[in-house]
């Protein structure tokens, strides 16, 4: 598995939607891959901090824009979990601001 495809799979296996096949296989690239460890943490913190918060009321297609900005941002194997974190930071920010 090459990493630009496990970051695509990242947030499919947060949910539970791969098969084992493929969810073994995540993990076993994520177990070698810290880049990839880092992004699969990042995401995960990031998906406990907007459940502690409940639901957050912003108009959907923002919330929907904050999400494929931060899910690019993980896809790109260049992105190391401090860049992570300021996008994760500014969305989180801009959510708030909005639903505030
Ligand atoms: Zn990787």
């Amino acid at each position: 598995m090459i990493c630009r495809h496990v970051r695509s799979l990242l947030s499919d296996e947060l949910d539970g939607e791969l098969n084992e096949d493929a969810s073994e296989q995540l993990r076993k690239h994520l177990g070698a891959c810290e880049p990839c460890a880092d992004a699969f943490r990042a995401l995960r913190r990031t998906v406990r901090f907007i459940q502690a918060k409940g639901p957050v009321d912003v108009p959907a297609d923002s919330a929907e824009r904050s999400a494929e900005r931060f899910l690019a941002a993980l896809m790109s194997a260049d992105t190391d979990e401090a860049e992570l974190g300021r996008v994760i930071a500014e969305e989180a920010q801009r959510l708030t601001l909005k639903g505030g």
